[in-house]
């Protein structure tokens, strides 16, 4: 029985390099404008306070030395929450401008369409952040996706992709059987967790993705949205 399809974004609905080879240098060239910009809004505020404590600082940032340590950060691939959430923001202002859109692969949507109106239940959980998960559903080049998705998790919400126990919580909170639940992921490591969690999963491996040479273990396995039969329970 299948009531909840649970997908990841990176190597799974959506090319890797566009986030690698785009949106982080499209964040990383705007972490200063962002900041000065909204300098002084309570939500700047507790982005620093946040960075400071992520730090383990003792003295207050300002935006030179918060423009170093995000620069850091981007470079090293720490995927702190003060980072994941300025950079949702400031890929959503590239949205609303027009300036980025969201890849899916073809496969993608139409598949997400079909399992939606077979009565699935659909969720996100990404390492992007859940403001930065609504930037991209909600501009595909197939328009606003957004109402297709019920629920959206990220570190912030769930926790590491990597462990069980954010799987547990993520299935607390859709209120269903872990049994009744499917991942689909590029990651075998996550797929484990989600496996170890009670969930079942699917190995999504597509050629010319990073992940594709690693494989993924003894899940189950596919090259394509297209080829996997969901039906709702
Ligand atoms: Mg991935």
């Amino acid at each position: 029985v299948t009531r909840v399809v649970v997908l990841d974004i990176e190597g799974t609905t959506s090319p890797t390099a566009y986030v690698t080879a785009t949106l982080f240098p499209y964040a990383r060239e705007r972490y200063r404008g962002y900041l000065s910009a909204h300098a002084g809004e309570p939500q700047i505020d507790a982005l620093l306070a946040l960075m400071q404590r992520e730090q383990m600082r003792l003295d207050a940032l300002d935006v030179d030395a918060a423009v170093a340590l995000l620069e850091q950060w981007t470079d090293q691939d720490l995927k702190r929450a003060s980072l994941k959430s300025l950079q949702g923001w400031i890929w959503q202002e590239g949205f609303d401008r027009g300036e980025l859109t969201a890849p899916f692969f073809p496969d993608v949507v139409p598949a997400l369409r079909a399992w939606h109106e077979s009565g699935i239940t659909l969720a996100v959980f990404s390492s992007g952040s859940v403001d930065a998960q609504h930037a991209w559903f909600g501009h595909s080049p197939d328009g606003d996706l957004q109402p297709l998705i019920r629920a959206w998790f990220d570190l912030d919400t769930a926790g590491p992709k990597r462990e069980q126990a954010s799987y547990d919580a993520i299935t607390d909170e859709l209120g269903v059987a872990p049994g009744d639940i499917v991942f689909l992921s590029d990651v075998r490591a996550e797929l484990d967790a989600a496996r170890a969690a009670g969930w079942q999963t699917v190995g999504v491996r597509r050629t010319g993705e990073p992940q594709y040479d690693a494989g993924v273990g003894d899940h189950r396995e596919t090259a394509s949205f297209a080829d996997l039969v969901i039906t709702a329970g």
